[in-house]
């Protein structure tokens, strides 16, 4: 499985927002970006206004590194999106939320997206009682996802769900007592998490 390897900060910096890479460090002051950062690279101050091509390069690079996925795969999904019917943009960001690695984080079940490969590339999680292995699989509305059942899992995914406590997005269910999540629906756009504009996204995939 292919991966960014290098600093996450780093990413954050250069897109000037906070991509929540890094789990709990993410929500302290240590976080760089909770200071003054400045975009990584000697030249990291660039003076005048971005041209129209860096902004929605930049805008695509940020929805990419926030859901962890690299370029290839990006535009994958991308032509998944431009072949499903309805707005190009909106099937994007459904796709990518999707991914069982989103699911795991966005439900509190690991602190961070690149925690949430590791738990599935692990065979620590099951869906609808089949261990998966793979972290894009897409889930599909129907889908139970749960931990596998060994206590040393679950007593690490519990602890980090009760750390969370947040409710679960309007299109997963989750149950706190046997630590499942059911989907209700596919997510539109207002259950993304990513701050992203998709139209923007749209506008450079598509050139
Ligand atoms: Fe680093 Fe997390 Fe802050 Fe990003 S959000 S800069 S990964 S600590």
């Amino acid at each position: 499985m292919a991966r960014h390897h290098g600093p996450k900060c780093r990413l954050c910096r250069r897109e000037g927002v906070k991509l929540f890479l890094k789990g709990a460090r993410c929500h302290t002051a240590k976080c760089p970006i909770e200071g003054r950062s400045k975009p990584p690279g000697m030249h990291g101050w660039r003076r005048g206004r971005p041209s129209g091509y860096a902004v929605r390069l930049r805008e695509k690079q940020k929805c990419k590194r926030y859901y962890g996925v690299l370029e290839k795969q990006f535009r994958r999904y991308f032509q998944m999106a431009q072949r499903a019917a309805g707005n190009t943009g909106e099937n994007l960001l459904s796709l990518l939320e999707r991914r069982l690695d989103n699911v795991l984080t966005i439900c509190g079940f690991t602190v961070s997206r690149a925690q949430g490969r590791q738990l599935v590339t692990h065979r620590h999680v099951q869906v609808n009682g089949r261990a998966v292995d793979v972290c894009n699989y897409l889930v599909e509305e129907g889908d139970v996802i749960r931990p596998e059942p060994d206590d040393a899992v679950l007593d690490v995914v519990r602890a980090r769900r009760e750390e969370a406590g947040h409710p679960a997005p309007g299109w997963l269910e989750i149950n706190d007592a046997d630590l499942t999540v059911r989907v209700l629906r596919g997510p539109v756009r207002e259950d993304v998490t990513a701050q992203v504009e998709d139209g923007l996204i749209v506008e450079f995939c598509s050139r």
